[in-house]
Order: structure tokens, then sequence, then C-alpha cells
């Protein structure tokens, strides 16, 4: 993927790169434009103005393992969950899901993880419900192909929606910290 044209200042351009890179070069440039206007934070909150409850890790596994019942009663359970303010949200796309083998009673058992970065507490329950429903499709499904988007949806029917406008969040949190 060539690097889209952005008519922006570098420093404004590198977030929109990191978190936006891998969408069609005409929608950057849309967000480009938004930026460039200074509307941005105002479209975002406009768009998503609720603030989600699920403050506390307790609140969170309470939250997560909800929507497991309604959606992926099948998957493995689920041993933790936990706000992490130590996440770096790019590097593992939104959230990480780790599975920490153990040895008990001489079976090979997965202890199931999921660890949201902290600051999606602040945000909109769409983001959540969305990071939520990515991290519970890994839990079928390791790799992000086909079948993994279908789970995603089935339990967020605005998915790629969502993870966009999520990604607009995060550039918007970078560009104007003020407006955050
Ligand atoms: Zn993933």
């Amino acid at each position: 993927m060539t690097t889209p044209p952005l008519h922006l200042p570098a420093g404004l351009a590198a977030p929109v790169l990191k978190y936006l890179g891998a969408y069609p070069a005409p929608i950057v440039a849309q967000v480009a434009a938004l930026i460039d206007q200074g509307r941005l934070p105002q479209v975002l909150q406009q768009r998503y103005p609720e603030r989600h409850a699920v403050q506390s890790d307790t609140a969170l596994y309470a939250y997560v393992s909800e929507l497991k019942a309604q959606h992926l009663r099948g998957a493995d359970p689920i041993h933790k969950v936990a706000y992490d303010s130590k996440l770096k949200v790019i590097q593992h796309a939104l959230g990480t899901h780790t599975m920490v083998s153990r040895v008990q009673g001489g079976k090979l058992k997965a202890k199931r993880e999921i660890r949201v970065a902290s600051l999606f507490r602040e945000g909109p329950p769409e983001f959540l419900r969305m990071i939520v429903a990515h991290e519970l499709a890994h839990l079928k499904e390791r790799e992000h192909n086909k079948a993994f988007y279908a789970l995603c949806t089935h339990i967020d029917a605005d998915y790629q929606q969502h993870e966009f406008d999520l990604r607009l969040w995060l550039v918007s949190r970078e560009l104007f910290p003020a407006s955050a």
C-alpha cells in the first residue's frame, strides 16, 4: 500500500497514518480535511455522545462475560479480564488476548485472559463493545481472517464502522488532547 497523499504538516499526518494507514486513500483524505478544519473532535462527539460506566476490572469482567454468554456461549472460558495501562494500543490491534498454557494435573490447560487498554475506560460504549467483540472473537479464531470478522460482526453488528471510528477517536485524542 502506498502512503496516501495528505495535505497536512508531518506532525498532523503521523497519527493519521499510524491508525488509518490501511484504509483507502480517499477515506483518509476526508479525515485529513476534518483535521485541517479542526472539526474532528466535534464530529466524533456528535456521533458518540455517550460514555460507558464500565470502570473497574470487576465491572469489565461482568461486561465481557455477559457478551460472551449472549453471543459466544461455546467458546473457552475466560479466566481474567482487566484494563491495562501499559498496553500499547497499536501494537496488538486494540486489546490483547493471551493464552497462558499451564500444566494442571498432567493436562495442558489454556488460561484465557483479555486485556483492554485503559484509555478505553473513558470512551463511548460503542468502542468498548467493539474492542471486546474483537477479543472475544479471538477465543475462536486466532487470525484476522474472514471467519474472525464474521464473529466480530455477530457480536457487534456495526463492527467495521466502530473500528474505523475508534481509530478516528485515537487520532483525535493525539491531535486535539484538550478536546478528548
Ligand atoms: Zn486481533
